[in-house]
């Protein structure tokens, strides 16, 4: 595989970071995932404003590359053949060549690494028919879920939990109400509305969460954007997840309550199918 590395395209063996990176030793990085359908680009220009925001939050400068991502992101689907999967991106504040909790000085520049995963079939995937099962736990991350760091220990043991259960993910709760999953958008719908948590601090804004939002209204759904508990969420007719790399993926099951039928339901299936149509025909 080759990978990108601040201005370097090298195979992966060569690229090397320094011991001393930021993100390694802080998780003082932010990252993105984009996925790539036909050799295009999903969503791109959701990715690249949101990572701007997530360094600036974080006083955390821009790579020098910044205006290039574009170009960094095709060059790399090209170099890799990629026909569907994703490109992950991350820029790190760097290497001061020590530790330090304080940031380094200006001049000490961002680290910045993309690599591709190929996934066939990532836009047929099997689950998508089936449905997956979620367990909920409590919600122990940090406050600012809404900058998307590399700070991801707490979703990685909730990812080990639900597999522990016999299950595909976790929905995080908190203050009786869920948050978002390990690494997706939490939805349930009642009749023909859909319902998922208002944007704030607490959840991470997806960008796939803003497409599927909008073709739901465009689809003439209602969307009510507000906290809902695991008890709604078990009485609702249906449930599902959005991300970048699972698109729209239904949710039979929640804390071993069948939710609806059991099967994905129907408005889940029609926004995956609407959102993968609009997402190829805008793909860049
Ligand atoms: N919430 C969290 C916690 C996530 O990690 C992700 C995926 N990175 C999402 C939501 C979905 O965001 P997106 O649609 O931009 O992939």
């Amino acid at each position: 595989r080759t990978v990108y590395l601040n201005g370097d395209y090298l195979s992966e063996e060569d690229a090397k970071i320094s011991i001393f990176d930021r993100s390694f030793l802080m998780a003082d990085g932010v990252y993105e995932v984009t996925s790539v359908l036909g050799g295009k680009l999903i969503d791109f220009a959701g990715h690249a404003t949101r990572l701007e925001r997530s360094l600036s939050e974080l006083g955390m400068q821009k790579p020098e590359a910044f205006d290039d991502l574009l170009e960094i992101h095709r060059e790399l689907v090209r170099l890799n053949e990629i026909d569907e999967g994703m490109i992950y991106l991350q820029v790190s504040r760097g290497s001061a060549g020590d530790r330090d909790f304080a940031y380094p000085s200006d001049d000490v520049k961002p680290t910045l690494v993309l690599f591709t995963q190929s996934k066939p079939g990532l836009a047929d995937n099997p689950a998508a028919k089936v449905g997956i099962k979620i367990i909920s736990i409590e919600d122990q991350r940090w406050g600012r879920r809404d900058i998307k760091t590399t700070q991801l220990l707490y979703p990685s043991m909730g990812k080990m939990m639900a597999k522990a259960a016999g299950c595909d993910d976790a929905w995080m709760v908190e203050d009786g109400n869920v948050t978002e999953g390990t690494s997706n958008n939490a939805y349930i719908v009642k009749g023909n509305t859909i319902i998922t948590r208002h944007l704030g601090n607490e959840i991470l804004h997806g960008i796939t969460r803003a497409a599927v939002l909008r073709f739901a209204k465009e689809a003439q759904m209602k969307v009510e954007e507000r906290s809902f508990s695991i008890e709604e969420a078990q009485g609702a007719d249906e449930a599902f997840i959005t991300s970048a790399s699972t698109f729209v993926m239904p949710v039979v099951e929640v804390d071993g309550a069948a939710i609806g039928t059991g099967k994905p339901g129907n408005i889940a299936a029609r926004l995956r199918e609407i959102y993968l149509d609009e997402s190829r025909k805008a793909a860049i």
